[in-house]
Parts: structure tokens; C-alpha cells; sequence
């Protein structure tokens, strides 16, 4: 039965998002805090604006598969999608875009599987055509403004040569953030992206909005990939404090009893973070946020200032324990001043009563088991409330792939997956078992302490009164297996 006119105007007017994540494939793997597709939101809230109505599907945490998921987009008859993606699910964003196309559905990439193609289409002449069958479009770069350029230019007229440009990996696209709508969470979604771990410091809160206030971040370590970051380039673009302080009042409205602010470089400007934070206590907002931080940024003048307008949580990105491999990585130029500072700084979250994730990396190039061993005594040393270890990872788009031999890089493009939590390429000389040992005995050093085990149960004895907070956290990972991380965008 063909279509009629208003359903064609409706389809035309109507796309998707979707984030794919390969976590989907597992119902049991290393917990990890779920972060909202920022940037996807970022669009769907441009695309609002221009009566572009979409819904998003977010693949992290839902255990469908792409077949299942393409099956439910065609019903939905959208006119494009739009597919965010990483390194460690190239092959099922291929699957899903080939899909769709079929379905004359047009498909648009976005993320850091786009610089990935970009970098395997200049390798391998037979993923030209491999991309090509999935995608349309890609944009490089920062999506948020490009995108909602670009989408309202397709729905214009599809033929139009502008949207030519598109097609290949030419830019790479900065940001425009000056007149970025505020991204929209729902209810759903506010419980869904919740930090999940036990905090003594924010034991109420349940629901939490993210807002990033900047894109850019000016240092150069080897191993930075757009996988695990949130903006690109090298460039800081900051957006104004009192439109921050504008979205943050209009997220409480809506509910969001905390703020997770989600730039890589939140405290890089010091002039940008002391305004923010003087017009959060000025503005009296009173909302408990976390965010993430490196330590050679913060100082006391900075944490007692964040403390005051809220700061509960910090996640910090220590990586090792060894100055050598603090060099090696390029994280700083000095590796003992750095751990000089780590130290410090925990030493001053203790004081201003926040909490900390301390981020560590094993497996960085000419990595030791004694430099392992370092990163252990530093970890147990300054006794974050957690701490995150994951697995130096050759990215295309780090650094260090660009350094590796051809025949390295061959073998790393055969591999069927390469992730933080579960990477198996190293090029530290130690058998994937001793590695996946080393990796285990990382965390139960640190976790499996009497000392540790006491402090937790300490700090965290509303778990014991709230008996109701692990069945809780339970229910909301069995609802968003059910509603399978799709959000309507009808608000
Ligand atoms: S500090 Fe983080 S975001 Fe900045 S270059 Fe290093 S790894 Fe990348």
C-alpha cells in the first residue's frame, strides 16, 4: 500500500538516532557508568527546532541485535538515520547501515568510527566500498551544528550539491556552539544515565542531567581517541557561563537532582571555570556535580571553590603509577612532578569531602610488571572512593597507531575487536593470560583490603539502611533491557 501525502511529508520529516556499542552484546561485563550520546542529543534538539521530529536508540545497555533494531526502524518509516559509533562495533554499525540503505532509509555516520574509516579507507582500498554500502554521509569532527546544517539542507532538496560534500572524509568539522539548543532528558533517561556506584556524597540522587560547557581539549596524549572522549580537536571552545547556568536551571526543572559536566577539559581555563563556578554559588543553584579532571589542573584555591558551588564527585585520569610511563604516554613532561600532584590532589579531595574515581592504564608501550606494581601502590596509596582500570588501547585515531609499523597496524585492522576493558593487542611483551592477569590483579589489590572493605562500609552505611538501593539499581538495568534504550523524542 503506497503512502499518502502527508505520511511522505511525515516520514521526510522524521529520523533516528542511534548510538551502537558493543557492550549491548553482554549481559555481564565490567560496570561501567553509562553516558548519555551528548552529542546525538545535542542534534535531536537542533533538529526540534527545525520540526525534524526523531527518537533515539541507545545500544549501550539494550541487548537487541542490529537485525532486531533495523527491523523496528524501517516500521517506524524515518527518512534518515543518524549512527554513532566506535572502533569496537565498525563491523555491526556496517551491518546496521547496510541495512537501512537497503530499506531506502538514508544513512548519516557520526563519531569516532568516521575517523576510523577515514584512516582504514587510506589503508585498505576494499573498505572504500565497504563504507560506502552503509553510509550515505559522514561528518567528521563535531557533529552538533554540522549536522542539523546538513539534515536541514537534505530535507530541502536531497540532490543539492552541497550535501555532496558530505559524502567524503574532506573536513573535519569544529565546533559551532554559540547557538546549540540545550539537549533534553527525559525522566526515563535521567534514571538511566545515573552515576551508578555507591557514594556517600550523593546517596539520594537518582536522576541526572550531563552538560558539557566546552569541546576542545589542548594537550597531546599518545593515546587520546575520540573513543573515549567527547569532543575533537586540540582548539578550546567554551560556551558561556550564564547560558551554562540557564541550562542547568532548566534541567532542575525538569528534575535533575545532580549535574554531570562532561568536557574533556573542564578545568584547562581557568579563567572560564572560576566564572562558572562564582555564578553557581552567586546563582545559589545548590546542585551537587561531578565531572572529570586532570590532576596537574586542579590546585586548593579551585577544589575549595568547586566544593562550595557543589562539587561532589571527580573522576581523574592518574594512568600510572611509574614516571617512566607517564613520559612514555605524554601525559606530562615530568613524570615525577605528576605523581607528585596526584598525590596532592587526593589529599586535598579528602579535605573538601569529595569523592574520586582515580582512572588508571596498564599496558602503555614498555610497560613492566614493576611499573604495574607502581601503579598498584599508588592507587592503594591515595585511596580513591573507585578506580577504573583499563587497557592502553591502539585506536586508529590515537597517536601512537600513526607510530606503528605497517605490519602492526595490519594486525591490529584484523582484529574482530579492541576495547578498553578488553583490548588484545599489547605490544608490552606479556602473553594475553599474563595480561589479563595483571589486569584482575590490579583490581583485587586494590578492592579485596580489609582496610578498603572497612572504609567502604563506613562511608557507605546508608546502603545498609536503604536495603531497597541495590534492588533499585537492578530493576533500572532489567527496565532498560525492556525499553531497550529507545527514547521518544515527542516532548
Ligand atoms: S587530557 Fe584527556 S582529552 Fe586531553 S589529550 Fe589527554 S587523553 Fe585526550
Amino acid at each position: 500500500m503506497g503512502l499518502s501525502s502527508s505520511e511522505i511529508n511525515k516520514q521526510k520529516g522524521s529520523g533516528v538516532l542511534i548510538r551502537v556499542d558493543r557492550s549491548n552484546h553482554s549481559w555481564i561485563s565490567h560496570p561501567r557508568h553509562k553516558h548519555p550520546p551528548l552529542d546525538l542529543l545535542f542534534i535531536q534538539s537542533g533538529l526540534q527546532k527545525i520540526k525534524c521530529s526523531t527518537y533515539l536508540i541507545d545500544m549501550w545497555g539494550n541487548h537487541h541485535s542490529i537485525e532486531k533494531i533495523s527491523k523496528h526502524i524501517i516500521s517506524t518509516h524515518v527518512f534518515f538515520a543518524i549512527i554513532k559509533a566506535y572502533s569496537w562495533c565498525i563491523q555491526e554499525t556496517i551491518a546496521l547501515g547496510k541495512y537501512l540503505r537497503n530499506h531506502n532509509i538514508i544513512t548519516i555516520a557520526v563519531g569516532q568510527h568516521v575517523h576510523c574509516a577515514s584512516i582504514l579507507c587510506k589503508e585498505k582500498k576494499s573498505f572504500v566500498n565497504t563504507w560506502s554500502t552503509a553510509f550515505d554521509y559522514s561528518i567528521m569532527g563535531n557533529p552538533e551544528s554540522e549536522c542539523i546544517r546538513f539534515i536541514s539542507q537534505l530535507l530541502n532538496d536531497s540532490d543539492n550539491v552541497s550535501c555532496k560534500r558530505y559524502q567524503h572524509f574532506q573536513h573535519t568539522y569544529e565546533p559551532d556552539i554559540k547557538d546549540l539548543p540545550f539537549p533534553q532528558f527525559t525522566y526515563r533517561m535521567m534514571i538511566d544515565y545515573a552515576f551508578p556506584f555507591p557514594v556517600s556524597q550523593l546517596n539520594h540522587i537518582k536522576k541526572w542531567a550531563y552538560i558539557q560547557t566546552s569541546w576542545g581539549c589542548p594537550h597531546n596524549c599518545l593515546h587520546c581517541s575520540g573513543a573515549v572522549r567527547k569532543s575533537y580537536g586540540k582548539k578550546l571552545y567554551k560556551r558561556n557561563p550564564s547560558t551554562i547556568i540557564e541550562e542547568i536551571r532548566f534541567h532542575i526543572q525538569k528534575g535533575a537532582q545532580a549535574i554531570c559536566f562532561e568536557d574533556d577539559a573542564l578545568f584547562t581555563d581557568k579563567d572560564h571555570i572560576r566564572l562558572l563556578l562564582q555564578q553557581m554559588q552567586q546563582k545559589s543553584l545548590n546542585i551537587p556535580w561531578m565531572a572529570h579532571a586532570r590532576p596537574d589542573e586542579l590546585d586548593e584555591s579551585i577544589l575549595k571553590s568547586a566544593a562550595s558551588s557543589g562539587l561532589k564527585l571527580l573522576k581523574i585520569g592518574v594512568e600510572s603509577g611509574s614516571p617512566k610511563q607517564i613520559e612514555i604516554i605524554e601525559k606530562a613532561t615530568c613524570g615525577k612532578e605528576w605523581i607528585a600532584q596526584v598525590k596532592h590532589v587526593f589529599k586535598l579531595l579528602k579535605q573538601f569531602k569529595i569523592a574520586s574515581v582515580a582512572m588508571f592504564m596498564i599496558g602503555t608501550p614498555e610497560e613492566t610488571v614493576s611499573d604495574i606494581d607502581r601503579s598498584i601502590s599508588l592507587a592503594r596509596d591515595i585511596s580513591p572512593d573507585y578506580i577504573q582500570v583499563q587497557r592502553f588501547t591502539p585506536y586508529l585515531d590515537t597517536r601512537f597507531y600513526q607510530t606503528l609499523s605497517k605490519k602492526d597496524r595490519r594486525t591490529i585492522n584484523t582484529l574482530s575487536c579492541y576495547h578498553y576493558s578488553f583490548n588484545k593487542w599489547s605490544d608490552v611483551g606479556m602473553s594475553e593470560k599474563q595480561f589479563n592477569h595483571y589486569h584482575i590483579h590490579f583490581y583485587r589489590s586494590f578492592y579485596l583490603r580489609v582496610s578498603f572493605i572497612m572504609k567502604f562500609l563506613k562511608k557507605n552505611k546508608f546502603l545498609l539502611a536503604q536495603k531497597s538501593f541495590l534492588i533499585e539499581r537492578l530493576k533500572n538495568v532489567l527496565i532498560n533491557h525492556n525499553h531497550g534504550g529507545l527514547y521518544d523524542c515527542s516532548m
